[in-house]
């Protein structure tokens, strides 16, 4: 299995992060669709929202969220977090991630 998201964790992928515990990986998006854009991921493989077992990733996931969002200084002026799970979607990596999408005043939710 060749992931890329895997590969970043594993080092094996530069990135810039901006977050890093135990269980959750955050960094900037390569191809950013905002002033800030941010992806988090959990450390271990799990492809989408539907095989997720181990909750606590989630809720880790979800901590790191809130502590980036101050330290970018997102907190007050707002932000948007997204998980795109399976084809409709339009997921491209099967790597569970929350894209964080911030730093201005952002379009509808459905573009
Ligand atoms: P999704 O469509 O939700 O699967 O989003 C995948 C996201 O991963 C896209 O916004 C890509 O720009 C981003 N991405 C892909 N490869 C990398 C990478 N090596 N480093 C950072 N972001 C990446
Ligand atoms: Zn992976």
């Amino acid at each position: 299995m060749d992931c890329v998201f895997c590969n970043i964790v594993e080092g094996k992928l530069p990135a810039k992060k901006v977050f890093e515990n135990d269980r959750v990986l955050a960094f900037h998006d390569i191809q950013p669709a905002a002033p800030v854009h941010i992806l988090f991921i959990p450390k271990k493989h799990v492809p989408t929202m539907n095989d997720v077992t181990d909750f606590a990733d989630i809720t880790a996931i979800h901590q790191a969220i809130q502590q980036v969002a101050k330290e970018l200084g997102v907190a007050e002026s707002g932000y948007r977090i997204i998980n795109n799970c399976n084809a409709d979607s339009g997921q491209v990596v099967f790597h569970l991630h929350y894209h964080m999408l911030a730093g201005e005043k952002l379009g509808p939710l459905n573009a």
